[in-house]
């Protein structure tokens, strides 16, 4: 007999989005016609650029004509975009070999996959609160208890507490654990992690022999100089740290599908050969993925061209002024808020610590305006709220106008 993954079972009803739909319907059956502003989404809205767009057409062309046609590439990625990412961190000082890099359809498929290459037993930490990503797949695995309904976490996992006290950014565990998942900047929180910060999980991992998986989907977003981009410019991260990112946010590839990741051929766990988890990676992804489209390939190609990278800055530029225009928006109105400055999201305290979901609905029926509860990242998201700073600037307008008017604090 035929059984299923019972740990499926474990996950916690994916809950937070489908309830944000449900009641916005609500909403919308009690006010039909009242149109809703939406500043909840972490989902790009600008078109491709110039460059890209080229690009793109220029590969599909090629598709078209027998002497030009391609099927499947190289293994790792196509071999060119790997060179243009390696110049990319080169320019911050990172020196990676071609192998050391894969090429993905995004970092969402990197950032799940990559827990497949370590053992079952391994323990799991995580930012709370985090992009869900990192503890289901987690949980899917095997690494986990059961799902504490009252608490919003899973026994078996160790949390790392983000709040106001560390700036959204937290210490190293105290336990021993395995595996460590770090975002920064931060989805949701906005925060951004220093050299100091980084350099004392890469010395955690270092002196526990574990692994960081640092996501920096959003490095792109980071304007202030002094800030890492990279796990990379941490000195000894290439011993213990994983890099995943993506041309989603860089670039406007949420639909078109382009990530890597990094794995240093220097990189080693406790029973591993050097060079044998680049190896796990490299077999992982050959056995159960036959590579990124081509086409998006060619994309990813053009973002980091010169042209590209100005188009790709100006269009991050244009994201980042959203942000800038909600934080003055919630300055106006007094609300405590976090981040948006390096990063798209703005991570708010909700006035006399309203739980989320209670302040998700006050914003809805007096603004007609829609966020994400901190709540439905993790047990200490409770009392804050991320608004997203993708979107067009004339609807982030009017929701702005919409809260100025109409919010009663
Ligand atoms: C959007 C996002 C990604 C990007 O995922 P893709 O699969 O490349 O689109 C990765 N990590 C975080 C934290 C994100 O918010």
């Amino acid at each position: 007999m035929a059984k299923i993954n019972v740990n499926y079972r474990k996950l916690s009803a994916g809950y937070l989005f489908p309830e944000i739909g449900r009641r916005m319907r609500l909403f919308q059956q009690k006010y039909p016609g009242k149109k809703i502003h939406r500043l909840g989404i972490g989902n790009t809205t600008e078109p491709l650029t110039p460059a890209v767009v080229s690009a793109l057409r220029e590969a599909v062309d090629k598709l078209s004509d027998a002497a030009t046609y391609t099927g499947y590439g190289d293994e790792q990625g196509n071999e060119d975009l790997r060179r243009a990412l390696a110049l990319f961190y080169s320019r911050r000082g990172i020196s990676l070999d071609l192998n050391e890099i894969f090429i993905s359809d995004g970092a969402k498929p990197d950032a799940g996959n990559i827990q497949s290459i370590f053992g079952i037993d391994n323990r799991v930490a995580v930012q709370d609160p985090a992009y869900p990503v990192y503890v289901d797949t987690n949980v899917i695995a095997g690494r986990s208890g059961y799902y504490n309904p009252g608490v919003g976490n899973y026994d078996g996992f160790v949390y790392m507490i983000c709040n106001r006290d560390n700036n959204f950014i937290p210490d190293p565990p105290v336990e021993d654990v395995d595996l460590v998942y770090l975002c920064s900047p931060n989805n949701p929180t906005g925060a951004v992690a220093n050299h100091l910060e980084l350099q004392k999980f890469v010395n955690y991992a270092r002196e526990h022999r574990s692994i960081l998986i640092f996501d920096a989907a959003y490095a792109e977003y980071i304007s202030d100089p002094d800030l890492p981009r990279s796990i990379y410019e941490i000195e000894g991260a290439k011993e213990c740290a994983i890099e995943i990112n993506s041309f989603s946010k860089l670039a406007g590839f949420t639909g078109v599908r382009l990530g890597w990741s990094v794995v240093p051929e220097e990189l080693v766990v406790e029973d591993s050969a050097p060079g044998e988890v680049n190896r796990l990676w490299f077999r992982r992804q050959t056995t159960f993925f036959n590579g990124a489209s081509n086409i998006a390939q060619r994309g990813g190609l053009a973002v980091l061209s010169e042209k590209g990278r100005k188009e790709c800055a100006a269009l991050i530029d244009y994201y980042m002024e959203n942000a800038r225009l909600i934080g003055e928006a919630l300055d106006t109105l007094g609300l405590n808020y976090y981040g948006g400055v390096n990063a798209p999201y703005l991570w708010l305290e909700t006035p006399q610590k309203m739980p989320s979901w209670d302040f998700f609905d006050k914003l809805l029926y007096e603004a007609q305006v829609v966020g994400t509860p901190g709540s439905g990242f993790g047990p200490s998201g409770e009392g804050y709220f991320r608004l997203s700073a993708f979107g067009h600037r004339p609807d982030i307008e009017e929701a702005i106008k919409s809260m100025l008017n109409r919010l009663k604090l």
